[in-house]
């Protein structure tokens, strides 16, 4: 007999009811510490006045209109989103795949309106992820995604993450884009060498090809910038939005320059739900939070502090974690146990983390987080350690 949700997820057996801040309470009434913010997605954690106040308010006025009229929440977003990144333009959807799908979409357009309809391959890496469509599983590249689901969409290619000589050899009269997350996160925080993407610019630019950055978990204020690429001294093309942005109202975003953009005009492209008053008016929200003074410079500071103490906890518990990786607060520690066995052992100590790729534990806690919480996760890490510990030991002896 089949769950009545469709099983994909094998899901921890809890469920919660509340959130306030960094801390969640489950249906049994255990506080639980939140270090996973729904992936990258609760930024300003759970139920943040500002939030709560923009939906409830845009929710007596207009839930939802056709994108056949003008929004002017929506019109407001686009523009602030504008004036604070490399863009002139934005296209609003409701996930990270979607923002992918545009992304993608986009590039293939450019050149085919540019007279080379067959400049439509795509580069990616090895380690990455860009969503669960039947396009974006093409470019993950992930064999455990695509197996069975049929034929691959052909127009994407993948080489080994950091390798620019492979790259540059993959090149071909064919090429449209190449595409990366700045950081990995699903990939298991997998940050790129300095200087590599400059040397993806200056490959673009040289061969004529868009620069696509996959910002969906590293940007809004995740790495301490506003976007990840802010510290490469580089800018892409064109870039996708979502996780974060919403701070927990779905929502995604296509950015682009005007030049990438060029090829998409009416009746290209649309989206029922995309860029609605309600989901205009908490990203906006979120926005003036994020853009305040001093908010990313606490992001930054809390970064700077969690890397320490991990460090530390790395120092004293060498049998369970072998290395802490990451940038702002989109930390990971690469376990020496099985990362799975990490995140229940933290969770039995009322922590949530989150597993991704090369056995590391994803530390994604809530912008907002404080030294307090910080310490909190600490030792609740310190005590799973602890636990880990005894059983290996136990179970060797
Ligand atoms: C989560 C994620 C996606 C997919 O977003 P959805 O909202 O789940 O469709 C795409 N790219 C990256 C880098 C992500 O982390």
């Amino acid at each position: 007999m089949i769950a009545p949700v469709l099983p994909t997820y094998s899901r921890a057996d809890v469920s919660f009811e509340r959130g306030e801040g960094a801390w969640l309470t489950s249906t049994d009434g255990k506080k639980y510490l939140d270090f996973g913010s729904g992936v990258a997605v609760n930024a300003l954690g759970h139920a943040h006045p500002a939030l709560v106040k923009a939906l409830t308010e845009q929710a007596q006025k207009l839930w939802h209109v056709s994108n056949l009229y003008k929004i002017p929440e929506g019109e407001k977003l686009a523009k602030r989103l504008i004036e604070h990144t490399f863009a002139d333009t934005a296209f609003f959807q409701n996930s990270g795949a979607e923002a992918m799908e545009c992304s993608i979409k986009m590039a293939r357009k450019y050149h085919a309106v540019s007279g080379h309809p067959e400049r439509n391959q795509i580069i990616t890496f090895d380690g990455a992820f860009h969503g669960r469509t039947l396009a974006t599983i093409a470019a993950t590249g992930n064999e455990k995604y695509l197996e069975g689901f049929g034929p691959r969409m052909p127009g994407f290619l993948q080489v080994k993450f950091g390798d620019l000589d492979a790259l540059k050899k993959a090149i071909t009269k064919e090429t449209a884009a190449i595409l990366i997350e700045p950081i990995q996160g699903e990939g298991g925080i997998r940050v790129p060498l300095p200087g590599f993407l400059k040397a993806l610019r200056e490959l673009c630019d040289l061969n004529g090809l868009l620069l696509i950055f996959d910002e969906v978990q590293t940007g809004v204020g995740r790495t301490g910038k506003l976007f990840a690429y802010e510290w490469s001294g580089v800018t892409p093309d064109i870039m996708a939005v979502a996780k974060g942005i919403g701070g927990g109202f779905p929502l995604g975003i296509c950015l682009a320059t005007a030049e990438a953009g060029k090829g998409m005009t009416p009746g290209t492209h649309g989206s029922t739900f995309g860029g609605n008053p309600l989901a205009m008016a908490v990203a906006n929200a979120v926005l003036d939070q994020v853009l305040a003074p001093g908010f990313l410079d606490h992001v930054q500071k809390m970064s700077l502090f969690a890397k320490q103490r991990l460090a530390e906890l790395k120092d004293t518990h060498k049998s369970v974690i072998a290395e802490v990786r990451g940038e702002g607060l989109l930390l990971g520690v690469k376990t020496v146990v099985p990362n799975g066995d990490f995140v229940s052992a933290a969770m039995r100590e009322g922590l949530l983390t989150v597993a991704a790729g090369e056995n590391v534990v994803r530390l994604l806690p809530p912008l907002i987080v404080t030294e307090t919480e910080i310490n909190e996760a600490i030792s609740k890490m310190s005590e799973a350690c602890r636990k880990l510990e005894a059983a290996t030991t136990k179970g060797a002896a």
